[in-house]
């Protein structure tokens, strides 16, 4: 996989941070000091952020993204917000299936395909969270959870529609904890996560995006990004702080 051209994407996910002034002030920030344009950015902010950060992105590389979605497009579901919703204001990107929503919020991988499906019909693209538990390292079945857990996301997902879903590698142990497994685990992972959607959908290598998260920072993100197999990394934490984040993003010309 090493002669793959590679198409760069930086994903900052806000998590539940910033009031959509505070948005305003690190968007602008972001957009007066990106000296990385051919990098794409993404910002996956919080629902109440999303029309200010539209209205600042609009004629830049920077796109936005939600941070979830639900799987109806409309109906009697209090408090979810449909993909077709969020596509008609101009979201271009939703997070599904991050950790922090199957451990919190209880959602399933059954949930998560269809979410998967709704948010491809409705024309967005998709960064689905994929990752292995500190005991599920431990037991040496980090490929086996991964292999599941993309069977059952991509599970009759129309083929035409797979280069529309960016698959990011979030070990959980390695969210907002500081550490990150070593660089050549990271790239053979991704491998692992490459060939298994190649054996599912027969789409080109090239088409498949494959990001690291995990506790990037401006110290480790040049090697992590450097990866054979990584075509980017989403970043939590480190993408509130925009001195961080644009190291982040910068780091990978320099
Ligand atoms: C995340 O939660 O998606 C994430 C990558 O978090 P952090 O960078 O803070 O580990």
């Amino acid at each position: 996989m090493g002669n793959r051209s590679k198409n760069l994407i930086i994903a900052g996910n806000w998590k539940m941070n910033k009031t959509p002034k505070e948005a305003e002030i690190l968007i602008n920030k972001l957009k007066l000091e990106n000296k990385n344009p051919a990098c794409k950015t993404v910002l996956c902010v919080p629902f109440i952020d999303i029309p200010v950060a539209i209205s600042l992105t609009k004629n830049t590389s920077i796109s936005i993204g939600a941070q979830n979605c639900y799987f109806e497009n409309y109906g009697a579901y209090t408090g979810e917000i449909s993909a077709e919703m969020l596509k008609v204001i101009g979201v271009e990107y939703v997070i599904i299936g991050h950790s922090e929503r199957r451990i919190y919020f209880n959602e399933t991988d059954e949930q998560i395909n269809k979410k998967i499906k709704s948010a491809l019909n409705s024309g967005l693209k998709v960064i689905l969270c994929i990752g292995e538990t500190l005991q599920e390292r431990q037991n040496n079945i980090i490929g086996e959870k991964l292999i599941i857990q993309i069977k059952n996301a991509l599970n009759q997902v129309a083929e035409s529609q797979i280069a529309n879903i960016i698959i990011a590698y979030e070990p959980i142990w390695a969210i907002g904890s500081g550490r990150t497994p070593n660089k050549a685990e990271i790239n053979h992972i991704c491998e692992i996560i490459r060939n298994t959607v190649l054996n599912i959908s027969k789409i080109s290598a090239e088409k498949i995006s494959i990001l690291y998260g995990g506790s990037i920072d401006s110290k480790n993100a040049k090697e992590i990004l450097a990866q054979p197999n990584v075509d980017g990394g989403l970043v939590g934490g480190a993408s509130l702080d925009i001195e961080e984040f644009l190291k982040i993003i910068n780091c990978v010309i320099n």
